[in-house]
Protein backbone atom coordinates (compact mmCIF):
# COMPACT_ATOMS: atom_id res chain seq x y z
CA UNK A 1 0.00 0.00 0.00
CA UNK A 2 2.70 2.51 0.95
CA UNK A 3 4.80 1.73 -2.14
CA UNK A 4 1.64 2.48 -4.13
CA UNK A 5 1.28 5.80 -2.84
CA UNK A 6 4.77 6.44 -3.18
CA UNK A 7 4.17 5.97 -7.05
CA UNK A 8 1.00 7.73 -7.33
CA UNK A 9 3.14 10.79 -6.22
CA UNK A 10 6.03 9.79 -8.83
CA UNK A 11 3.16 9.74 -11.31
CA UNK A 12 1.70 12.82 -10.24
CA UNK A 13 5.20 15.22 -9.97
CA UNK A 14 5.94 13.02 -13.75
CA UNK A 15 2.39 14.76 -15.08
CA UNK A 16 2.91 18.22 -13.97
CA UNK A 17 6.12 18.48 -14.98
CA UNK A 18 4.99 17.09 -18.51
CA UNK A 19 4.91 19.12 -21.47
CA UNK A 20 2.63 19.17 -23.83
CA UNK A 21 3.01 21.12 -27.16
CA UNK A 22 2.00 19.02 -30.08
CA UNK A 23 -0.85 16.43 -30.98
CA UNK A 24 1.55 13.80 -31.25
CA UNK A 25 2.92 14.05 -27.80
CA UNK A 26 -0.76 14.82 -26.29
CA UNK A 27 -1.21 11.29 -28.18
CA UNK A 28 1.57 10.00 -26.14
CA UNK A 29 0.30 11.04 -23.09
CA UNK A 30 -3.13 9.88 -22.90
CA UNK A 31 -1.99 6.47 -24.22
CA UNK A 32 0.39 6.38 -20.93
CA UNK A 33 -2.13 7.85 -18.80
CA UNK A 34 -5.57 7.32 -19.97
CA UNK A 35 -4.88 4.24 -22.35
CA UNK A 36 -6.66 1.13 -22.17
CA UNK A 37 -3.23 -0.36 -20.09
CA UNK A 38 -2.15 3.06 -18.85
CA UNK A 39 -1.27 3.68 -16.12
CA UNK A 40 -4.39 4.53 -14.25
CA UNK A 41 -6.38 1.90 -15.64
CA UNK A 42 -3.34 -0.37 -14.43
CA UNK A 43 -3.87 1.33 -10.44
CA UNK A 44 -7.02 0.79 -10.45
CA UNK A 45 -6.55 -2.83 -11.25
CA UNK A 46 -4.09 -3.05 -8.35
CA UNK A 47 -6.99 -2.15 -5.71
CA UNK A 48 -7.92 -5.72 -4.94
CA UNK A 49 -4.51 -6.41 -3.70
CA UNK A 50 -5.12 -3.14 -1.20
CA UNK A 51 -6.46 -4.26 2.85
CA UNK A 52 -10.25 -4.21 2.93
CA UNK A 53 -10.02 -1.19 5.96
CA UNK A 54 -7.34 0.95 3.71
CA UNK A 55 -9.80 0.37 0.28
CA UNK A 56 -12.03 3.50 0.66
CA UNK A 57 -8.52 6.12 1.40
CA UNK A 58 -6.69 4.05 -1.70
CA UNK A 59 -9.46 4.84 -4.04
CA UNK A 60 -10.05 8.50 -2.84
CA UNK A 61 -6.28 8.40 -3.84
CA UNK A 62 -6.71 6.65 -6.90
CA UNK A 63 -9.84 8.98 -8.19
CA UNK A 64 -7.69 12.28 -7.19
CA UNK A 65 -5.02 10.77 -9.38
CA UNK A 66 -7.23 9.74 -12.16
CA UNK A 67 -8.87 13.55 -12.39
CA UNK A 68 -5.42 15.01 -11.88
CA UNK A 69 -4.68 13.12 -15.31
CA UNK A 70 -7.62 13.89 -17.34
CA UNK A 71 -7.87 17.62 -16.59
CA UNK A 72 -4.19 17.79 -17.50
CA UNK A 73 -4.98 15.82 -21.32
CA UNK A 74 -8.10 18.24 -21.28
CA UNK A 75 -6.54 21.76 -20.71
CA UNK A 76 -3.74 20.27 -23.38
CA UNK A 77 -5.96 19.24 -25.52
CA UNK A 78 -7.35 22.89 -26.03
CA UNK A 79 -4.39 24.59 -26.02
CA UNK A 80 -2.77 22.07 -28.87
CA UNK A 81 -5.82 21.77 -30.76
CA UNK A 82 -5.93 25.50 -30.78
CA UNK A 83 -2.19 26.00 -31.96
CA UNK A 84 -2.39 24.25 -34.90
CA UNK A 85 -5.51 26.23 -36.62
CA UNK A 86 -4.17 29.13 -38.73
CA UNK A 87 -4.69 32.29 -37.42
CA UNK A 88 -5.16 34.97 -39.75
CA UNK A 89 -1.42 36.32 -39.95
CA UNK A 90 -0.74 32.76 -41.37
CA UNK A 91 -2.89 33.00 -44.40
CA UNK A 92 -1.81 34.46 -47.57
CA UNK A 93 -4.59 35.48 -49.70
CA UNK A 94 -2.34 36.21 -52.98
CA UNK A 95 -1.34 32.48 -52.94
CA UNK A 96 -2.42 30.89 -56.13
CA UNK A 97 -5.55 28.56 -54.74
CA UNK A 98 -6.05 24.65 -55.16
CA UNK A 99 -6.38 23.31 -58.80
CA UNK A 100 -9.61 21.34 -58.85
CA UNK A 101 -8.86 18.77 -60.60
CA UNK A 102 -11.20 18.14 -63.45
CA UNK A 103 -12.31 15.07 -65.21
CA UNK A 104 -13.20 14.73 -69.41
CA UNK A 105 -16.50 13.82 -70.98
CA UNK A 106 -16.21 9.81 -71.78
CA UNK A 107 -15.95 8.91 -75.54
CA UNK A 108 -19.76 7.69 -75.19
CA UNK A 109 -21.16 10.57 -74.19
CA UNK A 110 -19.32 12.87 -76.73
CA UNK A 111 -20.70 11.04 -79.67
CA UNK A 112 -24.11 10.51 -78.34
CA UNK A 113 -24.17 14.36 -77.53
CA UNK A 114 -23.31 15.11 -81.28
CA UNK A 115 -25.65 12.73 -82.45
CA UNK A 116 -28.52 14.40 -80.49
CA UNK A 117 -27.29 17.86 -81.67
CA UNK A 118 -27.21 16.76 -84.92
CA UNK A 119 -31.24 15.41 -84.89
CA UNK A 120 -32.11 17.72 -83.14
CA UNK A 121 -31.63 20.43 -86.29
CA UNK A 122 -33.90 17.95 -87.96
CA UNK A 123 -36.83 18.47 -85.32
CA UNK A 124 -35.98 15.28 -83.51
CA UNK A 125 -36.78 15.17 -79.91
CA UNK A 126 -35.16 13.07 -76.56
CA UNK A 127 -37.32 10.49 -75.72
CA UNK A 128 -36.56 8.11 -72.67
CA UNK A 129 -37.93 4.82 -71.25
CA UNK A 130 -37.40 2.15 -68.77
CA UNK A 131 -34.26 -0.34 -68.88
CA UNK A 132 -36.13 -2.75 -67.35
CA UNK A 133 -39.16 -4.00 -69.92
CA UNK A 134 -41.92 -6.47 -70.38
CA UNK A 135 -42.14 -8.63 -73.07
CA UNK A 136 -44.51 -6.33 -75.05
CA UNK A 137 -42.43 -3.87 -75.47
CA UNK A 138 -39.67 -5.20 -75.97
CA UNK A 139 -40.68 -7.79 -78.13
CA UNK A 140 -44.53 -8.72 -79.23
CA UNK A 141 -45.16 -5.55 -79.91
CA UNK A 142 -42.32 -5.00 -82.75
CA UNK A 143 -43.52 -8.25 -84.79
CA UNK A 144 -40.77 -10.41 -83.02
CA UNK A 145 -42.51 -13.46 -83.13
CA UNK A 146 -42.70 -16.56 -80.30
CA UNK A 147 -39.73 -18.20 -82.11
CA UNK A 148 -37.26 -15.26 -82.98
CA UNK A 149 -33.78 -16.31 -81.78
CA UNK A 150 -33.39 -12.80 -79.90
CA UNK A 151 -36.36 -13.89 -77.19
CA UNK A 152 -33.63 -17.21 -76.12
CA UNK A 153 -32.33 -16.96 -72.68
CA UNK A 154 -29.38 -17.00 -74.36
CA UNK A 155 -29.69 -13.68 -75.68
CA UNK A 156 -31.47 -11.45 -73.36
CA UNK A 157 -31.20 -11.27 -69.50
CA UNK A 158 -34.40 -12.51 -68.03
CA UNK A 159 -35.40 -10.88 -64.75
CA UNK A 160 -38.76 -12.60 -64.45
CA UNK A 161 -40.33 -15.02 -66.09
CA UNK A 162 -44.50 -15.18 -67.11
CA UNK A 163 -44.93 -12.78 -67.07
CA UNK A 164 -41.51 -12.10 -68.61
CA UNK A 165 -39.75 -8.75 -67.10
CA UNK A 166 -36.08 -8.35 -69.18
CA UNK A 167 -33.03 -6.26 -69.61
CA UNK A 168 -34.21 -4.13 -73.02
CA UNK A 169 -32.51 -5.58 -76.02
CA UNK A 170 -32.95 -2.49 -77.70
CA UNK A 171 -34.33 0.77 -77.54
CA UNK A 172 -37.05 0.33 -79.83
CA UNK A 173 -39.24 -0.06 -76.20
CA UNK A 174 -39.33 3.56 -76.51
CA UNK A 175 -41.07 3.95 -79.89
CA UNK A 176 -43.51 1.96 -78.71
CA UNK A 177 -43.85 3.68 -75.78
CA UNK A 178 -44.22 6.84 -77.81
CA UNK A 179 -46.66 5.26 -80.56
CA UNK A 180 -48.66 4.32 -77.41
CA UNK A 181 -48.91 7.45 -76.08
CA UNK A 182 -50.99 8.70 -79.77
CA UNK A 183 -50.10 12.28 -80.26
CA UNK A 184 -48.78 12.39 -83.91
CA UNK A 185 -47.07 13.17 -85.63
CA UNK A 186 -43.98 11.49 -84.00
CA UNK A 187 -40.16 12.40 -84.38
CA UNK A 188 -38.01 11.60 -81.60
CA UNK A 189 -34.46 9.91 -81.23
CA UNK A 190 -33.99 7.41 -77.68
CA UNK A 191 -30.50 7.59 -76.71
CA UNK A 192 -30.20 4.95 -73.96
CA UNK A 193 -28.40 1.66 -72.96
CA UNK A 194 -29.30 -1.99 -73.59
CA UNK A 195 -28.35 -5.55 -72.68
CA UNK A 196 -27.48 -8.70 -74.80
CA UNK A 197 -26.25 -12.03 -73.52
CA UNK A 198 -22.67 -11.65 -75.04
CA UNK A 199 -19.52 -13.28 -74.72
CA UNK A 200 -17.29 -10.24 -73.64
CA UNK A 201 -15.31 -9.50 -76.30
CA UNK A 202 -13.33 -6.75 -78.84
CA UNK A 203 -16.43 -6.85 -81.25
CA UNK A 204 -19.03 -7.34 -78.27
CA UNK A 205 -20.23 -7.10 -75.07
CA UNK A 206 -23.25 -7.39 -72.47
CA UNK A 207 -23.96 -3.99 -72.52
CA UNK A 208 -24.00 -1.24 -75.02
CA UNK A 209 -25.76 1.95 -76.29
CA UNK A 210 -28.14 2.60 -79.00
CA UNK A 211 -29.55 5.74 -80.65
CA UNK A 212 -32.78 4.88 -82.36
CA UNK A 213 -34.90 7.48 -84.58
CA UNK A 214 -38.51 7.53 -85.28
CA UNK A 215 -40.77 9.84 -87.18
CA UNK A 216 -44.23 9.19 -87.88
CA UNK A 217 -46.27 11.37 -89.98
CA UNK A 218 -48.65 11.32 -93.23
CA UNK A 219 -47.02 11.08 -96.41
CA UNK A 220 -43.35 9.93 -95.03
CA UNK A 221 -41.39 7.48 -97.45
CA UNK A 222 -38.51 5.65 -97.96
CA UNK A 223 -36.90 8.95 -99.85
CA UNK A 224 -37.37 10.87 -96.58
CA UNK A 225 -35.80 8.05 -94.77
CA UNK A 226 -32.34 8.42 -97.21
CA UNK A 227 -32.01 11.69 -96.77
CA UNK A 228 -32.22 12.15 -92.99
CA UNK A 229 -29.76 9.85 -92.90
CA UNK A 230 -27.67 11.29 -95.27
CA UNK A 231 -27.54 14.68 -93.43
CA UNK A 232 -26.63 12.91 -90.45
CA UNK A 233 -23.91 11.22 -91.98
CA UNK A 234 -22.75 14.20 -93.66
CA UNK A 235 -22.83 16.27 -90.19
CA UNK A 236 -21.28 13.79 -88.32
CA UNK A 237 -18.26 12.31 -90.47
CA UNK A 238 -18.05 14.87 -93.14
CA UNK A 239 -19.15 16.16 -96.68
CA UNK A 240 -16.89 13.59 -98.42
CA UNK A 241 -19.08 10.30 -97.28
CA UNK A 242 -20.49 8.56 -99.06
CA UNK A 243 -24.31 6.06 -97.96
CA UNK A 244 -25.43 3.32 -99.71
CA UNK A 245 -28.31 1.14 -98.57
CA UNK A 246 -28.35 -2.96 -98.96
CA UNK A 247 -31.59 -4.34 -98.42
CA UNK A 248 -31.81 -6.40 -95.24
CA UNK A 249 -34.74 -7.93 -92.74
CA UNK A 250 -35.76 -6.53 -89.66
CA UNK A 251 -39.20 -7.88 -88.23
CA UNK A 252 -40.21 -4.39 -87.27
CA UNK A 253 -39.79 -2.28 -90.74
CA UNK A 254 -40.65 -3.15 -94.32
CA UNK A 255 -38.84 -2.86 -96.39
CA UNK A 256 -35.73 -2.84 -94.46
CA UNK A 257 -31.75 -1.69 -95.00
CA UNK A 258 -28.46 -2.18 -93.55
CA UNK A 259 -26.73 1.67 -94.11
CA UNK A 260 -22.90 1.56 -94.92
CA UNK A 261 -20.70 4.63 -95.40
CA UNK A 262 -17.34 4.98 -97.14
CA UNK A 263 -14.54 4.06 -95.38
CA UNK A 264 -13.28 6.85 -93.23
CA UNK A 265 -9.40 5.62 -93.31
CA UNK A 266 -8.96 4.60 -96.98
CA UNK A 267 -11.80 6.57 -98.81
CA UNK A 268 -13.39 3.61 -100.45
CA UNK A 269 -10.19 1.88 -102.04
CA UNK A 270 -10.05 -0.73 -99.11
CA UNK A 271 -8.50 -1.28 -95.90
CA UNK A 272 -8.43 -3.74 -92.90
CA UNK A 273 -10.73 -1.49 -91.12
CA UNK A 274 -13.42 -1.68 -93.78
CA UNK A 275 -12.39 -5.80 -94.84
CA UNK A 276 -10.78 -4.16 -98.23
CA UNK A 277 -14.51 -3.35 -99.40
CA UNK A 278 -14.60 0.06 -99.06
CA UNK A 279 -17.68 0.11 -96.95
CA UNK A 280 -18.26 0.08 -93.24
CA UNK A 281 -21.56 -0.69 -91.97
CA UNK A 282 -23.15 1.85 -89.45
CA UNK A 283 -26.93 1.21 -88.75
CA UNK A 284 -30.02 -0.53 -89.54
CA UNK A 285 -32.86 0.86 -90.53
CA UNK A 286 -36.49 1.01 -92.65
CA UNK A 287 -40.48 1.28 -92.62
CA UNK A 288 -42.07 1.27 -89.71
CA UNK A 289 -44.07 -2.55 -90.49
CA UNK A 290 -48.06 -1.55 -90.33
CA UNK A 291 -48.30 -4.21 -87.96
CA UNK A 292 -46.18 -2.05 -85.80
CA UNK A 293 -48.54 0.84 -85.74
CA UNK A 294 -51.63 -1.01 -85.89
CA UNK A 295 -50.14 -3.05 -82.32
CA UNK A 296 -49.84 0.97 -81.10
CA UNK A 297 -53.11 1.81 -82.13
CA UNK A 298 -52.03 3.93 -85.03
CA UNK A 299 -53.99 4.05 -88.32
CA UNK A 300 -51.35 2.49 -90.68
CA UNK A 301 -53.93 3.61 -94.03
CA UNK A 302 -53.15 7.49 -92.75
CA UNK A 303 -49.84 7.19 -91.16
CA UNK A 304 -46.43 6.02 -92.47
CA UNK A 305 -42.81 6.31 -90.73
CA UNK A 306 -39.71 5.54 -90.84
CA UNK A 307 -37.44 3.96 -88.03
CA UNK A 308 -33.32 3.40 -87.75
CA UNK A 309 -31.03 2.65 -85.44
CA UNK A 310 -27.17 2.51 -84.55
CA UNK A 311 -24.88 1.24 -81.95
CA UNK A 312 -22.94 4.48 -80.25
CA UNK A 313 -19.81 2.38 -79.33
CA UNK A 314 -19.82 1.43 -83.14
CA UNK A 315 -19.92 5.26 -83.81
CA UNK A 316 -17.49 5.99 -81.79
CA UNK A 317 -14.69 3.51 -82.78
CA UNK A 318 -15.26 4.51 -86.32
CA UNK A 319 -14.49 8.15 -85.33
CA UNK A 320 -11.73 7.98 -83.50
CA UNK A 321 -10.40 4.74 -84.40
CA UNK A 322 -10.90 2.29 -81.09
CA UNK A 323 -10.14 -0.97 -82.16
CA UNK A 324 -11.61 -2.15 -78.51
CA UNK A 325 -14.86 -1.89 -77.64
CA UNK A 326 -13.73 -2.80 -73.79
CA UNK A 327 -12.08 0.21 -73.82
CA UNK A 328 -15.48 2.14 -72.85
CA UNK A 329 -16.14 0.27 -69.82
CA UNK A 330 -12.61 -0.13 -68.31
CA UNK A 331 -12.75 2.82 -66.39
CA UNK A 332 -8.92 2.86 -67.62
CA UNK A 333 -7.79 6.78 -66.96
CA UNK A 334 -5.04 6.75 -69.56
CA UNK A 335 -7.52 5.50 -72.38
CA UNK A 336 -10.54 8.34 -70.88
CA UNK A 337 -7.41 11.31 -70.48
CA UNK A 338 -7.15 11.06 -74.84
CA UNK A 339 -10.44 12.87 -74.99
CA UNK A 340 -10.00 15.80 -72.46
CA UNK A 341 -10.06 17.98 -75.76
CA UNK A 342 -12.53 16.78 -77.61
CA UNK A 343 -16.09 18.18 -77.61
ZN1 LIG B 1 -11.15 1.06 -95.63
Amino acid sequence: MEELLQQIDAYKKEIETTQISSLEELEEFRIKYLGTKGVVKGLFGEMKAVPAEKKKEFGLVLNDFKQLAETKYETAKETTVNDQLPTLNDLDLSLPGDAIAVGSRHPINLVRKRIIDIFHRLGFAVADGPEVEDDWHNFTALNIHENHPARDMQDTFYIHQNPDWLLRTHTSNVQIREMEKGKLPIRIICPGRVYRNETISARAHCFFHQVEGLYIDEHVSFADLKQTLYFFVQELFGKDVKIRFRPSYFPFTEPSAEMDISCLICGGEGCRVCKHTGWVEILGCGMVHPKVLENCKIDSNKYTGFAFGMGIERITMLLYQINDLRLFSENDVRFLRQFTSAS
